[in-house]
């Protein structure tokens, strides 16, 4: 039976750096806060290695350490977490109703929602394998450990050409891999890139397997997809740069997103179309992505909550 109890002041879904620095400040504020843990515990940063800028980490911090770190700290004010996922959510009513996986309903005066995004893989099994050793997700958290490397991007969006312009930095050469002629980059994106000499590009091919141990990768397995044919193409990174999806299938036809699924906000503040639910992190914030942002906007959240729960007596 699930131990935990039915009524929160304030119940966090989702634990990336966001939910545990929302749970950090509402449980020092003394609102005993949850946190439904969710399918990834940790986020993002349990599925990169090294976390070189996070400050205070001079040395830099594995990401999954670093967020058992969050979590250590959010529980030592008295945070309770909660492994489950939340499946579904009822926010016609007072206090809001939380679904949880194991059939659960628990309910919460107000909610900050910090369910993240995922970045969009290409879904073959050497990716997932290699996944923080060669490959990666993200140029600014990664760009800096392939100094003087080849490195091939994946993807015709302005994320990947900004990922590949961003890498050139670092990298010995940046080919850009596109499945087709056409981009859908903008053109200045785009032009940039061109211009960028370290900037080859690779059209009409896709990404079939990343060859290579975790130890080090040494190159792709490329198909044409006009003739069909595969090659070998030599790299020692593989950035997929294909695309971001917030994590807010949840909250569809129930609060208000952008028209690919971000979670809109009444910035400044943390507040979403239904008062007294917040979001904060990567679900609504489709520009910064970064770990230090989410927990800047966790913090926000948790504060926005706090006044607003006082604001309607509720202590
Ligand atoms: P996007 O525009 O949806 O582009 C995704 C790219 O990845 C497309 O070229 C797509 O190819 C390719 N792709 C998708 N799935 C693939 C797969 N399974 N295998 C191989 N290739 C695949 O995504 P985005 O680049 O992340 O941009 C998202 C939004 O953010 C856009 O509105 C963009 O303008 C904005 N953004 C802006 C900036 C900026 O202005 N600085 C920077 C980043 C993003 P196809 O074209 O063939 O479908």
């Amino acid at each position: 039976m699930p131990t935990h109890k039915n009524l929160y002041k304030i119940a966090i879904i989702g634990s990336g750096p966001a939910g545990w620095t929302a749970a950090l400040y509402a449980s020092r504020a003394e609102l005993s806060p949850v946190v439904f843990e969710g399918p990834q515990p940790g986020g993002q940063l349990t599925i990169t290695t090294e976390v070189e800028n996070y400050p205070w980490f001079v040395k830099g911090i594995q990401g999954p350490e670093l967020m058992e770190i969050f979590r250590e700290q959010a529980r030592r004010f008295g945070t309770e977490t909660v492994q489950e996922t939340v499946t579904g959510v009822n926010f016609d009513v007072r206090p809001f109703g939380l679904e949880l996986d194991s059939g659960a309903i628990v309910q919460a005066e107000a909610v900050i929602v910090s369910t993240g995004a995922s970045a969009k893989l290409l879904g073959i099994p050497s990716e997932r394998e290699l996944m923080g050793y060669g490959v990666s997700a993200c140029a600014t958290c990664d760009g800096f450990f392939f100094k003087g490397k080849p490195v091939v991007v994946v993807g015709g969006g302005d994320t990947a050409m900004e990922e590949a312009t961003f890498l050139t930095k670092f990298a010995s050469k940046v080919t850009i891999v596109h499945r087709r002629e056409g981009f859908r980059a903008s053109k200045i994106m785009i032009e940039r890139a061109e211009q960028n000499p370290k900037i080859h590009w690779l059209l009409n091919y896709t990404v079939e397997e990343i060859l290579g141990e975790k130890n080090g990768i040494r190159g792709v397995r490329l198909k044409n997809t006009v003739s069909g044919s595969d090659m070998e193409y030599e790299t020692q990174g593989v950035f997929v740069a294909i695309g971001h999806e917030p994590n807010t299938k949840l909250f569809r036809g129930k609060l208000e997103m952008n028209e690919v699924g971000y979670l809109t906000v009444k910035s400044p503040s943390t507040a979403t179309s239904i008062d007294g639910i917040f979001a904060a992190g990567d679900v609504c914030d489709p520009t910064y992505r970064q770990a230090i942002s989410a927990a800047g906007e966790g913090c926000k959240a948790a504060i926005d909550a706090e006044r607003w729960l006082a604001h309607k007596g509720i202590h």
